[in-house]
């Protein structure tokens, strides 16, 4: 049993507190993410579990253990960080063992535990190498062996991508993902990218502001979000917000040119309302002309419509097919009213 389980935990540095009282379960063997946008306490947090932040307040447990006091070296987790950190004047096979080495292992035990680690990663050509004959990718790759080659219950990752071009970030996503399949140790990994959350994860943990706005799988959060927050930050482009007032039972939408009617229980009689609509789940109506199309991108399989309401209010609806509508027409917008989502404006809260 090697979850990991955080409990109140707080942090602050002096008179500023970066995490406010987070409770969490991590299962056995879970890829867990915490996302959210930059400063919202995500590498605090994961520096906490690993030992390298002290937790002002709370526990954290890791299997059957309170680690909260101990040492980094004794909490069975090894980390990957944003930018490496190999040892410059060591081959790519000396800073897979080093930690080993440093701990007393026996020499076989440490070449044993470098080749397996080389052959999940696929490093056996690089192994007398140094970092710098290396490219980003396969300098990662290293640290990644760093770390499986200490046989953590637990592996945390800090933005591990997030120095790597888009080409080879998707490709290091893929290696990450199998990863996990191949070895099953929990993972907890930080990133402020929502695509990397949605593919990657079993468990997303959404922060802001060094609280979590909420837990789930991916498809719950992208399908269910609880809040405003969630339901701009997963998906891309993100959801449409409009503002809105509840009128006579319904909810009068300016930036749609319409009322609409939604199955849930509303406010009072003039409250203020977020409607929500992804550009998925809407469609371009030929035969309205509440909208202008102000251009339109095109990214090949799809292309995204930016449209104005009457009001100046903008929205993005997105088109399927290989018809695009031109700049400068007027169109509808069309959805099924169960895709809609409904927030409180003031609280930003989800009305069901
Ligand atoms: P993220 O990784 O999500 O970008 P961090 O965990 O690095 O965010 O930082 C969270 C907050 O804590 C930020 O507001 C940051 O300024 C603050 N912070 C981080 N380290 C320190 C420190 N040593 N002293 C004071 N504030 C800090
Ligand atoms: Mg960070």
């Amino acid at each position: 049993m090697t979850g990991v389980v955080l409990n109140n935990v707080m942090k602050r540095y002096g008179d500023v507190q970066v995490i406010h009282g987070i409770d969490l379960e991590v299962d056995d063997g879970e890829f867990c993410v915490f996302v959210g946008p930059s400063g919202c306490g995500k590498s605090t947090l994961l520096r906490m579990v690993a030992g390298l932040e002290e937790t002002t307040q709370g526990a954290i447990h890791i299997g059957a253990r309170d680690v909260t006091g101990m040492d980094p070296s004794e909490r069975g987790v090894a980390m990957v960080f944003q930018n490496y950190a190999l040892y410059p004047h060591m081959s790519v096979a000396q800073n897979m063992g080093f930690g080993l080495k440093m701990t007393g292992h026996p020499r076989q035990v440490i070449e044993e535990k470098i080749a397996e680690a080389s052959r999940i990663l696929k490093l056996d050509p690089y192994l007398d190498r140094k970092p710098k004959a290396l490219s980003g990718g396969q300098r990662q790759r290293v640290a990644i062996g760093r770390a499986i080659v200490r046989g953590p219950d637990v592996f945390l990752f800090d933005e591990p991508l997030s120095n790597l071009d888009a080409e080879l970030r998707v490709e290091m996503r893929v290696e990450i993902a199998r990863l996990h399949k191949e070895i099953g140790a929990t993972m907890i990994y930080v990133t402020h990218d929502q695509t990397e959350a949605m593919t990657l994860a079993d468990k997303i943990v959404v922060l802001r502001d060094g609280h979590i706005e909420q837990v789930g799988k991916p498809m719950d959060l992208y399908h269910d979000p609880d809040n405003r927050f969630v339901a701009g930050f997963i998906g891309s482009p993100s959801m449409n917000f409009l503002d809105g007032t509840v009128a006579g039972g319904e909810i009068e939408v300016p930036g749609l040119a319409r009322r609409v009617a939604l199955p849930v229980t509303l406010p009072e009689e003039g409250h203020g309302i977020l409607f929500g609509l992804r550009p998925e789940h809407a469609e371009l109506d030929p035969a309205g002309e509440s909208h202008v199309v102000e251009l339109t991108e095109a990214l090949g399989g799809v292309s995204y419509a930016y449209l104005t309401a009457p009001g100046g209010e903008r929205l993005i609806v997105e088109e399927r097919g290989d018809f695009r509508t031109p700049a400068g027409t007027r169109v509808g917008v069309r959805f099924p009213v169960e895709k809609a989502y409904l927030f409180d404006a003031g609280t930003g809260l989800r009305i069901r």
